[in-house]
């Protein structure tokens, strides 16, 4: 294909239509990926999350600036699972490129979902092996809210930020989560705001149990993105945990953990397609449940017979 070979040579519009194509699952787009992935391995993924309007569009802002003017190529995808849009550069991307000092150096994508939970996280993997393929450093995923999907997919980052603000109950809410156990780094941002102090040091005893007998520190980096405090700080400790992984191995542990789920993960997709093109599609399982809701079966007998029919 003739953009997949102007896509190596370094052309954005080729990145931005190939992304468009994982993005939509179109014809062989696993193809395109297995063509890119031998290229892949270079580029460092940040994840950032946090409760809507925690600050983290403003942060990952500042972040990747900095890294910028360091040099480096950067890309953002900001991942909103409730926004029903998708595809291409929506009026939010143009706007954050305006915030953004070294356009040369940086690509925005949003991404969002068509009510495929599961899939967005999937396409955002997809989409990182593009970006990682075409050779940017550093890849920061920023998602919007906390529900499983956000949860998916930040955790096939490298780095996980948790970003928290001082309202009352943020640490309650960001513990329901489930964000504490993912958070390699945390963030308290809105820090030129009162109740800061009281939030970090809550934190602080909190994450005593976690550091308990981890070589990691989990620090908390209080920041304003508003302001401009503590980004740089921010930058040191998700540096300091990026070299922490690779001088413990446990950044090949977390690769190796990441391409076994994926291997399995592609394997449930593609049996489950090869399932419901053997069983004649969803009309078939339509006249089963049917059936259970007369009460004649029940969806384990029904399950097992459809295996046993078509794939033994
Ligand atoms: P996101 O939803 O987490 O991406 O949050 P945004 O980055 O869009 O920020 C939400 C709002 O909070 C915006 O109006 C920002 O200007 C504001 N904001 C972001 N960071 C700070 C901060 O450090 N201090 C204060 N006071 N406001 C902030």
């Amino acid at each position: 294909m003739a953009v997949i070979d102007k896509f190596l040579d370094g052309d954005r519009r080729s990145l931005a239509k190939i992304i468009t194509h994982v993005e939509n699952r179109a014809d062989n787009y696993r193809e395109v990926l297995a063509r890119l992935y031998p290229r892949t391995g270079k580029t460092y993924k940040i994840g950032f999350t946090g409760p809507p309007g925690a600050g983290k569009s403003s942060l990952v802002d500042l972040v990747a600036n900095q890294l910028l003017e360091d040099g480096e190529m950067v890309s953002i995808i900001a991942v909103d699972p409730s926004s029903p849009f998708t595809g291409g550069a929506l009026l939010g991307d143009r706007i954050r490129m305006a915030r953004l000092s070294n356009h040369r150096n940086v690509y925005i994508r949003s991404m969002a979902t068509r009510g495929s939970g599961g899939g967005l996280a999937s396409a955002t993997k997809d989409i990182c092996v593009v970006l990682d393929s075409f050779g940017f450093d550093k890849v920061l995923v920023e998602t919007v809210g906390v529900g499983q999907v956000e949860l998916d997919i930040v955790d096939t980052a490298d780095t996980v930020v948790v970003v928290l603000v001082p309202e009352s109950g943020d640490t309650i809410q960001a513990m329901k989560a489930g964000l504490m156990e993912i958070a390699d780094v945390f963030c308290l941002n809105k820090s030129d705001r009162e109740g800061a102090d009281r939030l970090a040091a809550e934190l602080e005893m909190m994450l005593d149990i976690r550091r308990h007998g981890s070589e990691w520190h989990y620090p908390v980096v209080q920041t304003s993105a508003l302001k401009g405090w503590g980004v740089d700080k921010l930058q040191e400790q998700i540096a300091a945990h990026q070299t922490y992984l690779k001088e413990s191995g446990k950044f090949e542990k977390r690769r190796r953990r990441q391409v076994k789920r994926e291997i399995y993960q592609h394997l449930q997709d593609m049996l489950l397609d090869e399932a419901r093109n053997r069983i004649g599609g969803d009309a078939t399982v339509e006249k089963i449940v049917d059936e259970i809701a007369e009460g004649s079966s029940d969806p384990y007998t029904e399950a097992e017979r459809i295996f046993r029919e078509h794939f033994t």
